[in-house]
């Protein structure tokens, strides 16, 4: 595809860090003419107003898609069945409708119904973020180098598909195509599972300094404050996954429920080597994502 603008209008459906990151890197590589947004809060909208993000913001998601070739929802996943009803009966025909939410199949079935005849839906999951939000916590290179994962549902116009994939190309991403299903249980395991951890600890952490009166935080080595900083990102965001991904994720939560069993009773038992061995593996797996530049 050449260098010419790929959209006229993309209306952002929220804008905080993943929405206002995909307006700062649409602007910068010139992929759309006109971007406009809605948001909640008059904050954010003002935000994105005085950032120079967009023409136009306004707390009514209808308005702001009425005249959009692409909407984009870019708020948590358990905002979209709502916001797809209220923008489906303003959509023209031809107009695409994509998503950036951390969820495939549950957002596949909230949104793909509510959409009119002639109005296909690209879900797109970019797996870049950090533990911020806001309009004012994005930047256009959060998705360099980054991986997108697109899901369409059976049947999806092609030409809508290449279009969103070509986006996140010229974000600076890699784009695959996945089953939702599948990008569930992948997600699970690599995000989700991850993050529960990191609030479980940090929750545990915490009640424990608040029992012990010992220094949990004051002393926190380098393991916890890692911990602390995935256990910071958006409680609205993340109540949204687990919620969405329920599934998915109780069974990798069984999976490692019984794999720290086996190391409990490994460091109970003073087996050594079932520790050096899992520690040699997983550290290999460190160094393959290096390699990998995904760090
Ligand atoms: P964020 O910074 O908290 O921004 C969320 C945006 O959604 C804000 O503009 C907010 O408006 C709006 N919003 C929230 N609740 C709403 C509601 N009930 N109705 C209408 N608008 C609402 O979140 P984010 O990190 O950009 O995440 C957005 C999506 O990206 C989520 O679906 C998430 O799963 C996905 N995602 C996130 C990451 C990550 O690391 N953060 C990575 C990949 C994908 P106000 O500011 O006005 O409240």
């Amino acid at each position: 595809m050449s260098d010419d603008v790929l959209f006229d209008r993309v209306a952002l459906i929220g804008i905080g860090l993943i929405g206002s990151s995909l307006a700062r890197a649409m602007k910068q590589f010139g992929l759309a003419r006109d971007i406009t947004c809605s948001a909640r809060s008059q904050a954010s909208r003002d935000k994105a107003l005085e950032l120079g993000l967009v023409s136009r913001a306004s707390a009514d998601a209808a308005s702001v898609a009425a005249d959009a070739d692409l909407v984009v929802l870019c708020t948590p996943v358990g905002t979209y069945a709502g916001l797809a009803a209220e923008i489906a009966p303003v959509l023209r025909p031809g107009t695409i409708v994509s998503d950036v939410g951390s969820v495939k199949m549950a957002v596949v079935q909230d949104v793909a119904p509510l959409l009119p005849e002639g109005v296909p839906f690209v879900p797109a999951h970019p797996i870049a973020g950090t533990e911020f939000s806001g309009p004012e916590s994005g930047f256009a290179e959060l998705f360099r180098g980054r991986w997108c994962l697109l899901t369409p549902p059976e049947g999806t116009d092609p030409v809508a598909v290449e279009k969103v994939a070509e986006l996140w190309r010229r974000c600076g991403s890699m784009v695959e195509i996945m089953d939702a299903a599948r990008h569930d249980r992948v997600l699970a395991i690599t995000s989700h599972l991850p993050h529960l951890i990191a609030y479980t600890i940090v929750g545990t952490a915490t009640d424990l300094e608040e029992d012990t009166r010992s220094e949990v935080i004051k002393f926190s080595a380098s393991g916890f404050r890692d911990f602390t900083r995935i256990a910071a990102s958006d409680p609205v965001m993340w109540r949204d996954i687990f919620l969405s991904n329920r599934e998915a994720v109780l069974e990798v939560i069984q999976r490692f429920t019984e794999d720290l069993t086996a190391l409990q009773r490994a460091i109970r038992r003073g087996e050594g080597d079932t520790l050096e061995d899992l520690f040699t593996r997983t550290r290999a797996i460190r160094r393959s994502i290096v390699d990998a530049k995904q760090a």
